[in-house]
């Protein structure tokens, strides 16, 4: 057949839309939509055909022109143009808090929490008792207030937010003391030198990058009565301009460690020298640990022993190792987070409600520590023994075998990792399931399982593919199973 032969078998749109699985997804969704996909696929269709030479026009396969294929074209059109762009996907690379995964997994509770209270209207900013307007900053202050001793709670966007405020509220025009083993690079834009220069504080760095001792702190502070004197400037061969000492501030070594031959000031330290002084203490926590989870490996820091220490405000994430959704949660004395709840940038900052109902349901979990291990799925992923990897790892790769028996699958021990910036160090006895499909290369199945359906990110290491199974989770294994069919 020729072009113009081909040209002229395209049915009209009327006709392929009385073909009956298009009448039937018309009545369901829309006819606009049915008759608009209907008319792309015409539309390509006629294209390639003007693009064809003699030959290709001649071998060209005419039963792709009959209104019941086009049908069937427009109605994959369709699904594909109602696909999300954000969708599941399962994590098997072992990692835990995977940044380039959305971080961490909500508990079950969280997201039907969200589902309820979003799908309606909600108290987000009225109190219901009282018949009035509220404050949604109201919300988890108590439940937070509770569950770490902090006299009050603010909960912004993320930490980088919560960093920007913390610093815009209680040191413009002053300068915070900052180690110079601190100045961390969280990744992206966020570096503690850089936020500190938006915020309008004035960064004085102290100590040197592996020893940072008190008393660095101190001989750095400067003090109105110093600031007067004009003495410093015997010290500074610039003459560079000074500024009142507003705070003392502590970053966590979030991402990287210091090792060897090295010195930092503990909290409990720079809590007494803020009081000698009175200067606040802010501590960028980054992590959010809630619990003391020394026996699972994790020497990090924790929320509540943290603010014990008699610190100011104390600053983390969310959906770092807290296990909830993205936030930044600022807690201390309420003097300093009154202020910053009047900020001008708090409201820039503030998170919706569907953040909200995420939050509170990870937060009251806390309320009993065995609760928050058994169901905030981080906490459950980093505590479970490598006996229970083994096992589940032993169970998926069943599932495989049953799917697909040409597979070559082997159990091999791997060292999972906490991730998202937190506990560099650590690293988590674990399992994987090896996989190999007879020649075919590791790369070759790990796109087969990225196209999977519900796409499957796995590990190669050593040239093997590797399911981590610590961040599968039990439901998920036969979904995993089926990307490899
Ligand atoms: C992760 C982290 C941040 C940034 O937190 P986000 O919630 O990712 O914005 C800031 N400071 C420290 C110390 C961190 O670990």
């Amino acid at each position: 057949m020729n072009k113009n032969e081909l040209l002229r078998r395209l049915p009209k749109i009327d006709d392929v839309l009385k073909e009956g699985s298009l009448v039937v997804l018309a009545e369901e969704s829309s006819t606009l939509l049915v008759t608009e996909a209907v008319r792309g696929v015409i539309g390509d269709l006629r294209k390639t055909i003007l693009g064809l030479d003699e030959e290709g026009a001649a071998g060209f396969d005419v039963d792709v022109l009959s209104a019941g294929r086009i049908a069937e074209l427009a109605a994959g059109w369709l699904a594909e143009d109602e696909a999300m762009n954000l969708y599941p996907v399962i994590n098997a690379t072992g990692t835990i808090l995977h940044t380039n995964l959305g971080r961490a997994p909500l508990c079950e509770d969280a997201v039907e929490n969200v589902a309820r209270v979003s799908r309606g209207y909600s108290d987000l900013e009225y109190n219901v008792a009282k018949g009035k307007r509220g404050s949604r900053h109201d919300l988890v202050g108590d439940l937070i207030a509770e569950l770490t001793g902090a006299e009050d709670a603010m909960v912004v966007n993320n930490n980088a937010a919560a960093t920007m405020i913390v610093l815009a509220s209680m040191g413009a025009g002053k300068e915070i003391i900052v180690s110079r083993g601190e100045l961390v690079e969280i990744g992206g834009a966020f570096r503690i030198p850089d936020i500190m220069m938006q915020s309008g504080a004035y960064l004085q760095e102290v100590g040197t990058s592996n020893k940072t001792k008190i008393s660095d702190y101190e001989n750095a502070i400067m003090t109105k009565e110093k600031l007067a004197s004009g003495d410093w400037r015997r010290l500074d061969p610039r003459h560079g301009e000074r500024f009142e000492t507003g705070a003392l501030m502590k970053v966590h070594k979030s991402n990287y460690d210091i090792v060897g031959f090295t010195e930092e000031a503990e909290l409990e330290e720079l809590v007494a020298l803020g009081k000698k002084y009175d200067l606040p203490v802010i501590f960028d926590m980054g992590n959010g640990l809630m619990l003391d989870m020394s026996e699972y490996g994790l020497s990090e820091p924790n929320v509540p022993a943290s603010l014990a220490t008699g610190i100011d405000v104390i600053l983390f994430s969310g959906d770092k190792l807290l296990g909830g959704p993205q936030a930044g949660i600022i807690v201390g004395k309420k003097k300093y987070i009154s202020k910053m709840k009047k900020h001008p940038l708090a409201r820039a900052m503030r998170v919706d409600k569907m953040t909200f109902a995420a939050l509170e349901a990870t937060l009251a979990k806390y309320k009993d520590p065995k609760i928050a291990l058994r169901d905030i799925p981080i906490l459950d992923m980093i505590s479970s023994s490598s006996e229970e990897m083994k096992e589940r790892a032993g169970r998926l790769a069943a599932v495989i075998k049953k799917v697909n028996p040409t597979l070559d699958l082997e159990l091999v021990p791997v060292l999972d990792q906490i991730g998202g910036g937190s506990a560099p160090m650590v690293r988590l006895p674990g399992w994987a399931v090896s996989v190999r499909d007879g020649r075919k290369s590791a790369d070759n199945t790990e796109r087969r399982l990225r196209k999977a359906d519900v796409p499957v990110i796995a590990r190669i290491s050593d040239d093997k593919l590797l399911l981590c199974v610590r961040t599968i989770a039990e439901s998920e294994l036969e979904t995993v199973a089926e990307a490899l069919r």
